[in-house]
């Protein structure tokens, strides 16, 4: 395998996966046959050493009602029913000296262990060990009990017949672990490919997206899992960028739009006063009008940096103890000319006092962009209400009713936005700017603006701020 495939098996997850399954498989299975085979093992030379025990017991009893002829006898018998090859007697004396024994044809080299006799000399009932036995190529289970005064018996049983059972398990066993290690490792691939697959699928969605189609969003299958959470996250960072990037395209025409027309008529003034201008006070009239258009233009350009700022944080408010109640009825006063010049009602209701912290140009400033829209937005006749009140919780509310033009469903949700002008209010002169100075300024101060309106019954705008601490 060339070492860039090796690679790609390595990093891939699915061949991980796999191969975690499989070895954890492998081992639990491993862990499983060990303990089966320690008890299957366990159980068996329980038994065998049972065996031996009843024979030693059935030999003592005959020992003591029939005497030691009667007991080679039984040995000769036991012997040839169980097999000659399976199992064997021998009656020592205590000295180690055979009395008398089965046939040992098939037992050559049969061990004697001195350490058992002197064991049962010394007051033991019973020895019992395992023996290898070369020359027969099996083990043997050995035990050696007194079975009455100064008779030893010997007895002894091949284990061959169980370790065949054994063997044969233990073929079974890795014949079958074998295949169930192959399967295992199938199963945990085609789990492993189904997971890995959704996220190869998102990841070719994403990889498409950076290509450049934004409006692309990974499909969500509904089963609520971790792949469909993070089809859903994504989806909905998809939505946000999408969004942003619309809202960044959209200012940048409105930007556009609204500097060209002031530079077209700059331009327009510089052409008449080129083509046509003849005395010096033309020259002058035209000069003044081109000042005033670059004034608008940089009032533009000022107060679409001063929002960017202050939602930045860069431009951070001031903390004055401020009297808010004293600067609504200063702007009700500034603004109550051009109310009365409109034929309109200005009403304001505030408390005493009323204590805000924040900076006092700010808090002015967003003062007066909500009521010039007020008045701007209000025929004659209309009233427009600003009143003052403290919310129970803390902090302060502004409001500023009219009773105007109103918006319609489809400019509410946008009226924040830098640039957007109603298409109601386009007779009227503005720069679409100061809404999303007010609510720049409100938010920078910890509060917000929120707004109610109807399409030719009025609007109100809210204005929340937290009082001073
Ligand atoms: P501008 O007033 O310069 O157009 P604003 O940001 O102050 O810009 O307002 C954005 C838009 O919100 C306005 O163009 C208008 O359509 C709408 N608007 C704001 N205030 C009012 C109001 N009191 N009554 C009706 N429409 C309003």
């Amino acid at each position: 395998m060339s070492s860039r495939i090796r690679g790609l098996f390595r990093n891939s997850l699915t061949f991980r996966l796999t191969l975690w399954y499989t070895a954890i498989f492998a081992v639990s299975s491993v862990v499983a046959f060990f303990l089966f085979y320690t008890l299957i093992t366990s159980v068996i030379q329980q038994k065998t050493d049972e065996d031996l025990l009843d024979q030693a017991g059935k030999f003592s009893a005959v020992l003591m009602e029939n005497g030691i002829g009667a007991v080679k006898e039984l040995a000769l018998l036991e012997a040839r029913a169980a097999g000659e090859r399976t199992i064997f007697f021998r009656l020592l004396y205590p000295t180690g000296q055979a009395v008398f024994s089965s046939n040992l044809a098939s037992w050559k080299d049969l061990p004697f262990r001195k350490e058992a006799i002197e064991k049962l000399i010394g007051g033991a009932d019973r020895f019992i060990e395992t023996v290898n036995m070369t020359s027969r190529h099996d083990q043997v289970r050995i035990l050696y009990a007194m079975i009455g005064p100064g008779v030893i018996l010997q007895v002894g049983q091949s284990t061959e017949r169980y370790m065949r059972i054994i063997d044969a398990f233990r073929r079974v066993f890795l014949v079958t672990m074998a295949l169930l290690v192959a399967l295992a490792a199938g199963v945990g691939w085609f789990m492993a490919r189904r997971t890995v697959s959704d996220v190869e699928t998102i990841t070719g969605i994403a990889r498409g997206i950076s290509g450049g189609t934004l409006e692309t969003r990974v499909p969500v299958k509904g089963r609520g899992d971790e792949i469909d959470q993070l089809a859903a996250t994504l989806n909905g960072m998809l939505d946000r960028i999408q969004s942003l990037v619309d809202e960044i395209r959209q200012m940048g025409d409105n930007i556009a739009h609204d500097l060209k027309s002031p530079l077209t008529r700059i331009r327009g003034l510089a052409e008449v006063a080129l083509t046509t201008g003849k005395s010096r006070s033309d020259y002058e009239t035209m000069a003044a009008s081109a000042i005033e258009e670059c004034d608008r233009l940089l009032n533009i350009i000022n107060t679409m940096l001063l929002i960017s700022r202050t939602e930045a944080g860069v431009e951070k408010p001031s903390h004055e103890k401020i009297d808010l109640s004293h600067l609504v009825r200063e702007a009700c006063e500034l603004f109550g000319t051009t109310a009365e010049d409109r034929g309109l009602t200005l009403s304001c209701l505030v408390p005493d006092e009323c204590l805000v912290t924040g900076d006092t140009r700010m808090i002015q400033r967003l003062l007066s962009n909500l009521l010039d829209n007020a008045i701007k937005y209000t025929s004659a006749g209309g009233r427009v209400d600003v009143s003052l009140s403290r919310i129970e919780g803390g902090g302060v509310s502004l409001e500023v009713k009219d009773t105007g033009i109103g918006i319609s469903a489809e400019d509410l949700p946008r009226i924040f936005d830098r640039f957007y002008r109603g298409d109601q209010s386009r007779s009227e002169a503005g720069t679409g700017l100061g809404l999303s100075l007010a609510r720049a300024i409100a938010r920078a101060h910890g509060g917000d603006i929120r707004v109610q309106s109807r399409l030719h019954e009025g609007s109100l705008f809210v204005v929340t701020l937290p009082s001073s601490g």
